[in-house]
């Protein structure tokens, strides 16, 4: 750090699932005050548009499985050192809620070893933002015991007491990160006995314009939609309550199939021109 220069501070909030208006108050104040705003592949340019502060330096660090153009979590780490050592105010702004799915682990550890300061506000995660969006309750009395937070993104981590327990609890589970391994879940699901009476709601770009929710019994769901290649940010949730989602559907669906957040390319190009 250079002789008197004030250390900077990191600022790691939510954007939301995609409707820019699912933003808290403060996330919104911070966008308006950061000198540099860091942001993840999820965080639309709606958002950026609707609230970045006009001179702020923005810098996209995109981040999809098995996609080139990766931003690796190293570079991101240091560039939240560089920019707090010089003193600027820098917005790390990830997609839903800054905690769930995400590395902020990784970036807290490096940020306490330069010992700079740092605050975390919450956001909307994709789970309550796609259900309240798709019109399913995740908790409704009589139909769900609680929620579980999961992913799938390793299946093989999974042991068989962990697929029993899954295929047969009265907890709403929802699944990030898991269109890909949708199939296998389905398969390992009714290999371990799920109700018939469970549904599944599979919600894609949710809260966006391009949201498009597809709703059916678990079982019947297993073997008609087998293969389907879901457009991602795809959200997963299972349980009795997804029967509902028909019921109240408030959103209209879109069909076109088209992309509302940027593919990695695209962020890449923005940024060898920025
Ligand atoms: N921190 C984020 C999650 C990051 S992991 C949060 O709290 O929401 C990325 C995963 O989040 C995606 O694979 C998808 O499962 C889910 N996700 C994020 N935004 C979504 C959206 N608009 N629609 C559906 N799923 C979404």
């Amino acid at each position: 750090m250079k002789q008197g220069l004030q250390k900077g501070k990191v600022i790691f909030a939510g954007a939301g699932p995609g409707d820019p208006e699912l933003l808290t108050v403060k996330a919104a104040r911070f966008l308006q005050e950061a000198d540099v705003i860091i942001t993840d592949r999820l965080v639309s340019d709606a958002v950026l548009e609707s609230y970045a502060r006009k001179d702020a330096l923005i810098l996209h660090a995109g981040k999809q499985r098995g996609k080139e153009g990766t931003t690796p979590q190293q570079v991101i780490n240091e560039l939240l050192v560089l920019y707090a050592l010089e003193g600027k105010l820098v917005l790390r702004l990830k997609g839903g809620d800054p905690t769930i799915f995400s590395n902020i682990l990784d970036e807290l550890i490096s940020l306490r070893n330069h010992q700079i300061e740092y605050e975390i506000i919450p956001g909307v995660t994709a789970a309550t933002g796609a259900a309240a969006y798709a019109g399913i309750p995740l908790t409704a009395r009589n139909l769900a015991n609680g929620l579980r937070i999961l992913t799938l993104h390793r299946p093989d981590v999974i042991d068989e007491k962990n697929w029993q327990d899954l295929a047969t609890t009265n907890d709403t589970l929802v699944f990030y990160m898991s269109g890909i391994n949708l199939d296998i879940l389905m398969e390992k699901l009714v290999e371990y006995g799920v109700s018939g009476e469970k549904y599944i709601s599979v919600i894609e770009q949710a809260t966006t314009p391009m949201q498009k929710v597809t709703t059916g019994p678990i079982l019947d769901f297993a073997v008609e939609r087998k293969g389907t290649d879901w457009i991602s940010p795809t959200l997963v949730v299972i349980g009795k309550v997804a029967s509902l989602q028909e019921q109240f559907q408030w959103l209209p669906q879109h069909e076109s199939g088209q992309s509302y957040f940027n593919p990695l390319e695209e962020i890449r190009k923005k940024v060898e021109r920025a």
